[in-house]
């Protein structure tokens, strides 16, 4: 996953997994998982606009989400642009497109480390 360099001045956005009704999660959780298993690049970017759009939130510039995967704090449901400057991917992808990532807060409060 690309990490891009990017500006600071734009307002990332940001939501929580709690904040949607329970069929809005588990719709968002099958986009997630779709955008995982995804085959092709379209159907990846596919998946993660649906993501975006059933968590409300607008699609980031560089066009993917995460849910927040910190093993430090098992409660954090964050979702937030992958590409945010201040997020932390860690650890191993397990073979699927997307790879475990710590929202900005929690990479301020707990950074995990790759020995987790
Ligand atoms: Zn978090
Ligand atoms: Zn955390």
């Amino acid at each position: 996953m690309g990490h891009a360099v990017m500006t600071h001045t734009q307002n990332q956005p940001t939501t929580h997994l709690a904040n949607l009704s329970t069929t809005t999660q588990n719709t968002f959780t099958q986009f997630m998982e779709q955008a995982d298993n995804a085959g092709t690049n379209d159907e990846y970017r596919t998946a993660m606009t649906c993501a975006a759009l059933t968590a409300g939130i607008p699609l980031p510039t560089g066009g993917e989400i995460a849910l927040c995967a910190c093993p430090n704090c098992w409660d954090c449901d964050q979702i937030f642009n992958a590409n945010h400057p201040d997020a932390h991917p860690f650890g191993e992808s397990d073979g699927y497109n997307l790879g475990r990532i710590q929202c900005p807060t929690c990479t301020d409060r707990h950074y995990a480390t790759d020995e987790q």
